[in-house]
């Protein structure tokens, strides 16, 4: 049977979608339920906004009063990379109505160990929070990304639930190349690299790969288009490697985790970057399934259909993000085919 992934249109038929789900199927009144979000980094604007996902998040403390929201610190420098910094973006953007936890706590060392025992891990390093919860209501803003092509629940689930350690071993085969030709020698990149692997060389950026953990963060802030990916293996595995730590954070929450994606503001890349382009399509609707891999599968279908093309392998030429999902259910987290119902 395929997966069901409830559709609206429009976030004025937000009522109609919550009319539509029996929250008491998947959560107890006594549930301690963490709402998985990114709380979008500073300087970004196209962070999924505080008024979407409001009216769900009242729905579903009705249900639980126990509820609150939460996500993993970054491992790279800037606005959310320690709790204390985390939590005052994330009230800064207007996420002043709901209890803040960061899940793996002050510099992200309070992580429990899952086993998973899958390809590239044995146990999978993850905030503590998400273990400890009850159920897990995972709010996602869908978008694209220049490592896994675009970023849905299972990115949310994985990337965004693993400790900073986590964080680190599923960067571990991106390796960032300066193009000499096109630094302007501005320095941004230095002042964003949490090991200080980069230096000026006369005027151009110059990467140790030896002090690099993969991070990613100078490609993002590099605003000249001047640090590209060269891949230690290739782009799958990192994609297989969120896929299994979305494997630790969903293991042992069977039928207690539910999934809501908000094709809003589809920007090219991600939240975690302190900017952010125009969207690649207009506005889609929001996706709620119990299914993270039939949800991402929608969502990657809905904004191809609306741009017309394969938009994401048009931007990012060299990643194939179906990997994530090809994975994802070759490891059991859900199947690809769905039925999307709506109105
Ligand atoms: S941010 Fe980009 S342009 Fe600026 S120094 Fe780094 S690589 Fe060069
Ligand atoms: S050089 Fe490596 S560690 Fe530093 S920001 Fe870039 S990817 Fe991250």
């Amino acid at each position: 049977m395929k997966s069901k992934v409830y559709f609206i249109n429009n976030i004025t038929e937000l009522d109609k979608l919550l009319n539509q789900i029996d929250l008491t199927r998947y959560i107890k009144s006594d549930d301690y339920v963490a709402g998985k979000i990114h709380f979008g980094e500073e300087g970004n604007k196209a962070y999924l906004k505080p008024q979407n996902i409001k009216p769900i998040f009242s729905a579903i403390e009705k249900v639980a009063p126990h509820t609150f929201l939460t996500d993993c610190n970054t491992i790279y420098k800037g606005s959310r990379s320690d709790s204390v910094n985390h939590l005052k973006t994330a009230k800064k953007h207007g996420y002043d109505f709901a209890p803040l936890i960061i899940a793996d706590g002050l510099f992200g060392h309070n992580v429990i160990k899952v086993t998973v025992d899958l390809k590239h891990f044995k146990e999978v390093s993850l905030g503590a929070c998400i273990v400890e919860a009850d159920a897990i209501v995972c709010f996602t803003h869908f978008k694209g990304h220049d490592v896994t092509g675009f970023g849905g629940a299972l990115k949310n689930m994985g990337m965004g639930n693993g400790s900073r350690a986590g964080k680190q071993l599923m960067h571990a085969d991106i390796k960032p190349q300066v193009i000499a030709k096109s630094c302007t020698g501005c320095g941004i990149c230095v002042k964003w690299c949490p090991t200080s692997a980069i230096t000026m060389d006369k005027k151009i950026a110059r990467i140790d790969l030896a002090k690099c953990i993969g991070c990613a963060e100078c490609i993002a802030a590099c605003r000249f288009a001047a640090i590209g990916i060269s891949w230690a293996g290739t782009p799958n595995s990192v994609q297989e490697k969120i896929a299994e730590y979305a494997a630790g954070a969903i293991k042992d929450k069977k039928g207690k985790i539910i999934y809501f994606n908000f094709l809003l503001e589809i920007s090219p890349n991600c939240d975690c970057y302190a900017h952010n382009d125009p969207p690649i399509v207009p506005d889609i609707g929001i996706l709620f399934s119990d299914d993270p891999v039939a949800i991402d599968q929608a969502s990657l279908d809905l904004v191809n259909q609306k741009a017309g093309k394969d938009i994401f392998k048009e931007l990012y030429p060299n990643v194939d993000g179906t990997v994530q999902l090809q994975y994802a259910q070759k490891i059991g987290l859900g199947q690809r085919q769905y039925e999307l119902i709506t109105g």
